[in-house]
């Protein structure tokens, strides 16, 4: 590691490489298409006998540089981004898992995530397993199935801010040779490194925090390149046996590090086409030069937020895993002592329909389906982002009824708090 660049030269030298008179800034590949001076040298890129662009659904400068720079702040070995963050989370998934096979997710995952998973996977013949992460390794070993190909967590559940025992997880998943695939989007790497504790996958929804000012929806996918796909060969035939769509490739033998995410990016992209714009490639890097300054405003932010919610007596509960006395706090100390992310949630003891008036006399802090973004923004998950969910699904999913999550912002703390206590009163 020692010979690694810190991560903050990383948010802004990392990716592009301008080539002597090249421009400094990252260019946007604004074209579908690249020319080629024959024709054989096109039909290699077809046959990845060669490495190129040709259309942008595959791929595209402008994203490749976005997407190694990523790489790089995740300390993989290949990544690739996507359109949207649900897209990252469907290709790292379906990239490995076929009808008939099975994945073990902690239950306390994103609400899309957990409608992509027991939904509409499910719809494809992927059935998952949903467990309490809390639970001991010996219990969460209980849910494995001799089709199990993956397990599924993120660091900080959204919106239920359960910090996830990496060490422990990726245990799990390597003791039934199946690799560990973790959301890190709201600890983002500025304060987290799953691949350090033994995840072998990362995925971000890159709309959060590394874009940060709600312009763009995307999505990463980064490989650790550690998993060993031909230790368990029979396990992941798509990645360890010939692909007949490219003439017999075989893609660990191929690509070693690099076969999941161009087996991604040669299939899945070539077939499904989630491809991110350049221009939101652009935004997206231009977000992430920034990265290094605004997670840890908005960790200390949220933390002066938490302690003067907990202060006060009409506020029923308060989690934040910054905060000393949380469920979560330790774990958090031992995966992200940097901080964790600027998202707290709370309830008020008037539940749901104090929530909704709170809300309402909010001035400063909107009420937007978003979160991680430098403006404060505020949600009420039982009320939208998982109003599909019944009261019992909800609470599985970490989510109290009465939970406000509030998305602390960039702004003074004291305007932020100050708003707080005027939507109170
Ligand atoms: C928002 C979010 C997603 C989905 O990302 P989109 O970019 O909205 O598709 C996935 N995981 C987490 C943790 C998220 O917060």
């Amino acid at each position: 590691m020692s010979n690694q660049r810190s991560i903050e030269t990383i948010c802004i030298q990392g990716g592009w490489q301008p080539e002597n008179g090249g421009p400094r800034q990252l260019p946007i590949y604004q074209s579908t298409t690249f020319k080629y001076a024959t024709s054989d040298a096109m039909g290699k890129l077809f046959d990845l006998e060669s490495e190129g662009y040709f259309y942008t659904r595959l791929q595209n400068p402008t994203n490749d540089a976005v997407a190694a720079k990523i790489c790089e702040m995740e300390g993989g070995a290949a990544a690739m981004l996507t359109s949207s963050g649900q897209a990252a989370t469907f290709f790292s998934i379906i990239n490995i898992c076929s009808a008939g096979d099975h994945v073990v997710s902690s239950a306390t995952i994103y609400g899309g995530s957990s409608n992509l998973l027991t939904v509409t996977l499910k719809r494809f013949g992927i059935e998952t397993t949903l467990v309490d992460p809390d639970l001991s390794q010996e219990e969460l070993a209980k849910a494995f199935k001799p089709n199990t190909k993956c397990v599924f967590a993120e660091t900080i559940a959204n919106p239920a801010l359960v910090v996830l025992d990496i060490e422990k997880f990726a245990r799990l998943a390597h003791s039934h040779e199946v690799p560990l695939i973790v959301d890190n989007t709201f600890a983002t790497p500025i304060n987290c490194h799953p691949f350090e504790w033994g995840a072998d996958i990362v995925t971000h929804s890159t709309t959060k925090y590394m874009d940060g000012h709600g312009m763009t929806v995307g999505g990463c996918i980064v490989d650790s390149g550690n998993f060993d796909w031909e230790a368990c060969k029979d396990k992941y035939p798509g990645l360890t046996t010939p692909d007949d769509s490219y003439h017999g490739i075989i893609y660990t033998k191929r690509f070693g590090k690099g076969a999941f995410i161009t087996k991604a990016t040669a299939q899945l992209m070539r077939d499904l086409g989630a491809i991110q714009s350049p221009q939101n490639a652009f935004l997206l890097n231009n977000g992430l030069e920034s990265l290094h300054l605004r997670v840890p405003r908005h960790c200390e932010n949220a933390l002066k937020v938490a302690e003067y919610l907990s202060g006060r007596d009409d506020v029923a509960w308060v989690k934040y895993p910054g905060l000393k006395g949380d469920k979560y706090y330790e774990l958090s100390q031992k995966y992200m002592p940097k901080g964790t992310c600027g998202v707290i949630s709370f309830g008020l003891k008037g539940g749901r329909a104090a929530a909704g008036k709170f809300m309402d006399k909010l001035k400063l802090a909107s009420i937007a389906t978003h979160v991680a973004d430098a403006r404060t923004c505020v949600l009420h998950p039982a009320s939208h982002t998982h109003r599909q969910l019944s009261d019992e699904q909800l609470m599985e999913a970490g989510v109290d009824p009465s939970m406000i999550r509030f998305s602390v912002g960039i702004e003074n703390a004291e305007d932020i708090i100050e708003d707080i206590r005027q939507a109170l009163l």
